[in-house]
């Protein structure tokens, strides 16, 4: 099935598809390294995570490249802050955003250039620009792009530029005027600053012309789609566009796609109002990170999502509701034959789920159309009605949910070990992380293990050893649960 999807630029809702036929090229804006990702950065993540699983299952390759921004202002001033050199203060932030992202299911990008690796491009890129009239250098060595010189500029974010006064320059990476300004894409060093020697001069890249550049370099002039947060559309994206088709005179890119932000506790996330989340603290509250995701994902990505510890503990849930439901389908044992109503559901439920993301994405019904048929499978299983024929096409609706959604398993025990460690270090162990850190303890073949003692004990009838058993693994957040086909257990 074709994916529909909005396109800011259009404004329309419009087929996704490779212009070559073959494989969708895409570009997703990646991390400024300067520090942990917060959760609202990672619902983008997630949903172009979710796009790319997506168009993958419906047969379309995607060539996902999401960049690494390794040099930028709040970079340098970090890193002058520490007394450090920028390549020896970013590592540990990129190393911890990866680790996010697995721990929440995404997929590793194709391709994750550097910005500071590929400078030569940038640099080629203004030179043609300036060639084109469009840079300019100004007193400094610093380098601009003249947004008089592109009448086009503005074109996705939609902003009335009419009260522009020409020349007027910004020389920082963010800014947030309605009327706009000349753009610095290459800044001449300030003293002790990290900077490159090459024909513009002694300098570094500005944070737009770093996408401009790899982008086109790793996809080619014109991208099929190109993602990114809302707040990234103006200025990245539109300074993005006005530097790449300046100088190439074709389209930058087909499609665009923008993420909602979220609120947390109907707020907007702020340090400052204590509801500033990266995932990390949130593993430390004792959250999972399939919830995390699930949650995430929950709230079509045009759509506003309000991130609360109440809907928090909603996906938790649900996601447990799944993986119940996945391990009562696969152990049965069910009667012969089949339930040809149960049977219809299935189909429906797993048409349903395909038809819903290839409408924009519309993650909540696609989630709506799993969760009915769990509801009538269970009703179907309670009354001795689900039988050995409805179990593959279950299943089969079950897989397409989670080759997209990808929720059932969880990734994060790596990094909530880590998370912990910075915690203890920090001094910031809280009740919460303490029982974490109890369940981390124990290996999924420990828990395995015990339960086997457990059993054993059972058998030999020495109740008190069994109890123990049982206690000792309640304490440390993993319940069992016993059942006709033997014990299961999970990780509260
Ligand atoms: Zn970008």
């Amino acid at each position: 099935m074709t994916l529909q999807l909005f396109n800011t630029l259009s404004t329309q809702v419009e087929a996704l598809t490779p212009a070559d036929g073959k494989a969708v090229t895409l570009y997703a804006c990646g991390p400024t390294v300067y520090d942990y990702g917060h959760i609202g950065n990672f619902r983008t993540f997630v949903h172009v995570d979710l796009l790319r699983r997506f168009l993958e299952q419906q047969g379309v390759p995607v060539k996902h490249v999401m960049n690494i921004t390794d040099v930028d202002d709040k970079i340098i001033r970090n890193a002058a802050a520490q007394g450090v050199s920028i390549a020896d203060y970013t590592p540990r932030y990129e190393k911890a955003f990866l680790d996010d992202l697995r721990a929440l299911g995404c997929l590793s990008p194709v391709i994750m250039p550097h910005a500071t690796e590929n400078i030569p491009e940038m640099v080629a890129l203004i030179q043609k620009l300036e060639q084109r009239g469009l840079a300019y250098r100004t007193e400094d060595g610093s380098w601009y792009f003249r947004i008089n010189g592109d009448p086009e500029y503005g074109k996705l974010s939609k902003k009335d530029l009419s009260g522009n006064t020409a020349g007027a320059r910004v020389d920082v990476d963010e800014y947030e005027k309605d009327s706009a300004s000349d753009f610095a894409m290459w800044k001449a060093a300030k003293p002790g600053e990290h900077a490159w020697d090459t024909a513009l001069g002694h300098g570094r890249p500005g944070w737009h012309i770093e996408c401009s550049a790899m982008a086109m370099k790793f996809l080619g002039e014109t991208l099929d789609l190109h993602a990114g947060g809302e707040d990234l559309m103006f200025p990245h994206h539109e300074n993005e566009i006005a530097q790449s088709e300046s100088a190439t005179g074709k389209p930058f890119a087909r499609h665009w796609m923008h993420v909602r932000f979220l609120l947390v506790e109907g707020r907007k996330m702020s340090k400052s109002d204590g509801n500033f989340f990266t995932l990390r603290d949130l593993l430390l509250r004792g959250y999972k990170a399939s919830a995390i995701r699930f949650l995430l994902l929950s709230v079509p990505y045009r759509h506003q999502l309000n991130f609360t510890f109440d809907g928090l503990a909603e996906s938790h849930s649900a996601v447990d509701r799944l993986r119940t439901f996945r391990q009562r389908i696969e152990h049965g044992p069910w009667p012969a034959g089949e339930n040809a109503e149960l049977a219809a559901q299935s189909r429906e439920a797993a048409n349903a789920f395909t038809a819903a993301l290839a409408n924009d994405l519309n993650t909540a019904e696609a989630r709506a159309a799993i969760f009915d048929l769990v509801r009538h499978a269970n009703t179907a299983a309670d009354h001795g009605k689900l039988q050995q024929a409805n179990v593959q096409p279950i299943l089969h609706a079950l897989t397409l949910f989670d080759q997209v959604f990808n929720v059932i398993e969880d990734h994060d025990t790596e990094i909530a070990r880590e998370a912990l460690a910075w915690a203890e270090h920090e001094g910031k162990l809280t009740k919460e992380s303490a029982n974490l850190q109890a369940s981390l303890e124990l290996s999924d073949a420990d828990i395995d293990k015990l339960i086997a003692e457990r059993t054993q004990a059972k058998k030999s009838r020495n109740f008190a050893r069994a109890d123990a058993i049982r206690n000792d693994l309640a304490a440390k957040g993993i319940l069992l649960e016993d059942s006709k086909d033997g014990v299961r257990w999970k990780r509260k």
